[in-house]
């Protein structure tokens, strides 16, 4: 599996390359076009605008599933990088109900980690929760440390579930249930977690909603050859 990661995560990253830069100048045209546009006009403006913003968001997966050429590791606080990510989410919580509940443990340890992709994790699964909720309910996130020392935490939603069919398909590129999904988000996030040296584990029992496990090593964990 992490194999076919890393060569998908090559393949993606040089197409993603590709297509940004023209893919700039296609957005940046559309909407000068647009401003100038009759309101007929503007109709079409907006679904080309739809169009190429989906576009951008599958790319920005692409270029994320390639390990980044400076792949820089820092102390980080995981209660700083849920704090940026759901203020992120907010918005689209409230908009759909979803109450996001914090549970951490006193004094969360430090993770050795590279913050922004790490948010980019969170952001992913959090994001995946909201969306199982289209009416409402709680996601609960719960930081805790293994009594191995590894820092656990758990995301845990009330939302749709996921049938075992299904689950065992998650993870495959462009494996989406959603109409505008682009079913990279998981796996950009599988990929992350394991330049981490952690891992992660979804499970669903199709009513109940989903709990997404993660496991990260702190600080001490980590040994020189790891980094
Ligand atoms: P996308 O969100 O673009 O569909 P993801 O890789 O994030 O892609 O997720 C793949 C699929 O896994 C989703 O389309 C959905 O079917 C399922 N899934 C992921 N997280 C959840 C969740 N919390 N509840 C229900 N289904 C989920
Ligand atoms: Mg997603």
């Amino acid at each position: 599996q992490s194999e076919k990661l890393s060569i998908i995560g090559q393949l993606a990253a040089g197409v993603a390359h590709e297509i940004r830069n023209p893919l700039t100048s296609l957005m940046g045209f559309t909407k000068v076009l647009k401003s100038k546009s009759t309101d007929q006009d503007t109709f079409h403006f907006d679904i080309m605008q739809q169009e190429l913003e989906r576009i951008n968001l599958i790319v920005n997966d692409f270029m994320t599933l390639a390990k980044p050429s400076s792949h820089e590791f820092k102390n980080g606080n995981i209660v700083e990088i849920f704090k940026n990510v759901i203020s992120i989410l907010e918005t689209q919580a409230i908009m759909t109900n979803v109450d996001i509940k914090k549970n951490y443990m006193d004094e969360v340890p430090l993770i050795y980690c590279n913050e922004n992709e790490l948010k980019q994790v969170f952001l992913n699964i959090i994001k995946n929760a909201i969306e199982a909720m289209p009416y409402g309910g709680d996601v609960t996130i719960t930081i805790k440390e293994e009594k191995s020392g590894k820092l656990h935490i758990e995301i845990k939603d009330q939302g749709i579930g996921i049938p075992p069919d299904a689950i065992k398909k998650i993870g495959k590129p462009f494996f989406t249930t959603k109409e505008k999904g682009t079913g990279l988000g998981l796996i950009v996030t599988q990929r992350i977690i394991e330049l981490h040296h952690g891992c992660f584990h979804i499970s669903s029992n199709g009513i109940k909603g989903t709990t997404v496990d993660v496991y990260l090593p702190n600080l001490s964990q980590l040994t020189i050859s790891d980094v």
